[in-house]
């Protein structure tokens, strides 16, 4: 097994490939996150925040810019169409990447106020897109635009884009941030990172009950992830949870027990699977883009 692997439990061992390693595929971010894996152009993007650009990954062409400005977007997911849904701390609004290239912005304002930043984004079975709101992108011009929140509060949204209606789900975080529902979609995971400005604050995943289409209930901890922040995360066709941390990728099991380390030399801030057969954790850490192939596939494969 290679030395950036770090079994804890032998239910790991069966998600290493043989002789599989770490490859550091690009570098030269600033601070990079929020990747996907898009199977209909067989690509990977993700956001290079303070850089104010959006990168691509095209196996065998190698990587270049691929949006810029980014209106300093953050995380990106897929609908179930394909389309390419983003935050943007910039706009401070989320929005969807249509087929033929144009933005088109989703929602911008709760109640006539507009949102801090949103940072983090998923999508259900059922269309409907969930995100997380903390302030991370008006809290200086590095990362964004510095302005007041106008909610004064950051919470976790649910947004319908057939009836354009926005609803607030959770609102009991300090900075949620990270998400992803479980392969059934019965529970919803959500970090707060409220760490981050505060020595005391939280740095852990909590997980929820989803009842009915939209009520998140029975919230708790699930992990407290040490060093550093669960600051965006996956899910496996099985059920374990691929975070970030100070120190690489956490693998967690089910019941909330750390199961593996990947040891990455910068700090995570998210992964993703994907590649051809959807095997690949790919993870965004700080300055560079790192890839490792496992033998499991991201809970929504084939997307
Ligand atoms: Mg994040």
């Amino acid at each position: 097994m290679s030395e950036e692997i770090e079994i804890l439990d032998d239910a790991a061992r069966c998600l290493f490939a043989q002789g599989t390693v770490l490859e550091r595929l690009w570098t030269g971010g600033k601070w990079v996150e929020g990747p996907v894996w898009r199977p209909s152009e067989n690509d990977l993007l993700w956001s290079d925040i303070p850089n104010n650009r959006m990168m691509r990954w095209l196996p065998g062409d190698g990587v270049s810019v691929w949006r810029s400005p980014s209106h300093f977007s953050n995380g990106n997911t897929l609908d179930r169409e394909g389309r390419l849904v983003t935050c943007e701390h910039g706009s401070r609004s989320l929005t969807r990447t249509e087929p033929d290239g144009t933005r088109t912005t989703l929602i911008a304002r709760y109640q006539g106020k507009r949102l801090n930043s949103p940072n983090d984004v998923i999508v259900k079975s059922d269309g409907t897109i969930w995100f997380t709101d903390p302030p991370y992108g008006i809290l200086s011009n590095y990362e964004g635009h510095e302005a007041d929140s106008e909610l004064g509060s950051n919470y976790v949204f649910r947004f319908d884009p057939r009836t354009v209606e926005l609803e607030i789900v959770a609102k009991d975080f300090v900075k949620p941030n990270g998400l992803a529902f479980s392969p059934d979609e019965k529970n919803l995971f959500i970090s707060d990172t409220g760490k981050s400005h505060d020595p005391e604050g939280p740095h852990h995943i909590r997980v929820f009950d989803v009842q009915g289409s939209r009520y998140l209930a029975n919230g708790r901890v699930f992990a407290i992830v040490e060093p550093g922040l669960a600051d965006g995360f996956r899910v496996d066709v099985n059920g374990l949870i691929f975070t970030s941390a100070g120190d690489g990728v956490h693998i967690y099991a089910p019941d909330g027990i750390l199961i593996a380390k990947i040891r990455v030399p910068e700090v995570v801030s998210n992964c993703c699977f994907g590649g051809q057969s959807g095997n690949r954790l790919f993870i965004a850490g700080t300055t560079s883009l790192y890839t490792i192939e496992l033998s499991t596939v991201g809970a929504d494969w084939p997307a």
